[in-house]
């Protein structure tokens, strides 16, 4: 997926989709491109650096409590009566995520031993995936449920893309234009069940780190500015997948003319 935490959630890279639908195009008008696909790309980039540049700005503002995220992690779970999910640390930058399969809260290194806001927001964010998941929340049901045929359509995409760059005309192409097409409904409507999902434990993040008394109501200001960063960056995801969608249906509609 495009960037930014919970990214990994489970899911294969979206990234290099996208780049691919940047650059191919997938054979269809000039003016489809510039008005679909150019202003998206450009959407995603920016959403891409803002939620680094946010990230990086609260990450160097230390808590007062100097709790952990893995501790502040691992106090919102106990709160919810979890006791089953583990906190483990993963490699890379902004890797953390909430693995309901393994049942596991995966968060990076400075986010796990880090004490600053952004450190904090993240892992109680995470930490709000495994409540979602406790207690059986709809949209992450649901968006569970869309993982393995997800998988499958952003695997299938880049070689659709491929294909359909080198065989212009023909019944072949027109296949491979409806394969296209399937493949970004299932991602498009993927990347939608995504931003309730994402919204929620934001919400389930802030409210606990004050409940809890992990933060101050003061310090709120840099988790809510790390995680509305982060949720413009899946808002971006599914602008970005809605553009190409239609993209395409124009691309459709234009073969049928
Ligand atoms: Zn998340």
């Amino acid at each position: 997926m495009l960037f930014g935490f919970c990214g990994g959630m489970e899911i294969g890279n979206f990234m290099s989709t996208d780049i691919l639908a940047f650059y191919l195009g997938g054979g269809g008008s000039i003016m489809g491109y510039l008005i679909f696909i150019v202003p998206t790309f450009i959407l995603a980039m920016w959403a891409q650096s803002k939620v680094s540049s946010t990230y990086n700005k609260y990450a160097r503002v230390p808590s007062r409590g100097r709790i952990t995220g893995a501790e502040a992690a691992a106090a919102v779970m106990r709160s919810a009566g979890i006791s089953d999910v583990k906190i483990t640390q993963v490699r890379g930058h902004l890797t953390d995520h909430y693995d309901p399969i393994g049942k596991k809260l995966a968060l990076s290194e400075e986010n796990y031993h880090g004490s600053s806001l952004a450190a904090l927001g993240v892992a109680a964010h995470e930490a709000g995936h495994a409540v979602q998941h406790k207690i059986g929340y709809g949209a992450l049901k649901a968006r569970m449920a869309l993982v393995p045929i997800t998988n499958i359509a952003s695997n299938v995409l880049p070689l659709v893309m491929i294909g359909s760059f080198f065989i212009i005309g023909g019944a072949f192409s027109l296949t491979l234009l409806k394969l296209g097409i399937l493949c970004y409904v299932i991602l498009t409507l993927f990347q939608l069940i995504t931003l309730p999902v994402e919204y929620d434990a934001s919400v389930r993040a802030k409210k606990e780190l004050v409940a809890l008394g992990i933060l101050g109501n003061d310090e709120m200001v840099g988790v809510e500015k790390t995680l509305n960063a982060a949720a413009l960056t899946y808002v971006a995801a599914f602008v970005s997948s809605l553009s190409y969608l239609i993209y395409l249906l124009s691309m459709l509609g234009g073969s049928r003319d």
